[in-house]
C-alpha cells in the first residue's frame, strides 16, 4: 500500500491496532461497482489468524453488497475510534484527534455452515465482548462475509500540544 504522508502517526504496534478494532465497531466498506465505488457501513468482528488479519460481516442474503462482492470481490476498508474535536484560534488550527484502520483484501461469501457458525461468533465477540453459540437455523437466514486482508495501516492523529 502506498507510505503514509504523515508517517510519525503511523501505529505499527499490533496491541495498539487491536485497542482500535475493538474499540471501532463499525466499518465503512468500499466495494467496486463497474468504473464508480460503492461504500457501505456496517458491524464487523475480527480475529488474527497467523498473523492475517480476518473480519467478519453478517447481514441479509441479497443486496447491492452482496451482487457487487460476487462481480468483484476487491474490497478496501476503514474503521475509526476516540474522535475528540478541538479548537483553535483560528479555523485552520480547529482539528479532530482520531485512531483509524484502513485496509484492502478480498471478501468472500461463506456457504459452509460450520465456518459461518465460527464467523458469527467472532462477530459477537467483538460487537459484544461474549461468547454466543448459533443453531443451523439462525445460520441459514443471514449471509456471513469473511473479509481476509492483504494490507493494512494504523493511524493516530494526537491532540494538539498546548
Ligand atoms: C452504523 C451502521 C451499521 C450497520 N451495520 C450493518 C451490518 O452489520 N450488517 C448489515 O447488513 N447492514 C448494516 N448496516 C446497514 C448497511 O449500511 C446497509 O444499509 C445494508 O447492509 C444494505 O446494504 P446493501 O448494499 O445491500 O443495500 P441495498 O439494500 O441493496 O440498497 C441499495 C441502495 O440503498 C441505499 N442504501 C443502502 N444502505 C444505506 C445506508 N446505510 N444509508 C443510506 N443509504 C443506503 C443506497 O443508495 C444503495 O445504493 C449498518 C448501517 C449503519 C449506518
Amino acid at each position: 500500500m502506498q507510505g503514509m504522508t504523515r508517517r510519525e502517526r503511523q501505529i505499527t504496534d499490533i496491541n495498539e491496532i487491536t485497542k482500535i478494532l475493538d474499540k471501532a465497531l463499525i466499518v465503512h466498506l468500499g466495494l467496486v461497482d463497474g468504473d464508480e465505488p460503492y461504500v457501505v457501513p456496517m458491524n464487523y468482528g475480527y480475529e488474527f489468524v497467523d498473523g492475517k488479519l480476518i473480519l467478519y460481516l453478517h447481514g441479509a442474503r441479497r443486496g447491492r453488497k452482496i451482487d457487487l462482492m460476487i462481480k468483484n470481490p476487491k474490497v478496501f476498508f476503514e474503521m475509526e475510534c476516540d474522535l475528540t474535536p478541538f479548537e483553535g484560534e483560528v479555523a485552520c488550527k480547529y482539528g479532530l484527534s482520531y485512531s483509524s484502520v484502513m485496509g484492502r483484501g478480498v471478501a468472500e461469501i461463506l456457504e459452509d455452515t460450520e465456518e459461518k457458525k465460527h464467523g458469527l461468533s467472532v462477530f459477537m465477540k467483538t460487537q459484544t465482548g461474549k461468547d454466543f453459540t448459533f443453531d443451523d437455523k439462525m445460520v441459514s437466514i443471514v449471509s456471513v462475509i469473511k473479509i481476509t486482508a492483504s494490507e493494512f495501516t494504523a493511524k493516530h492523529r494526537p491532540m494538539p500540544k498546548m
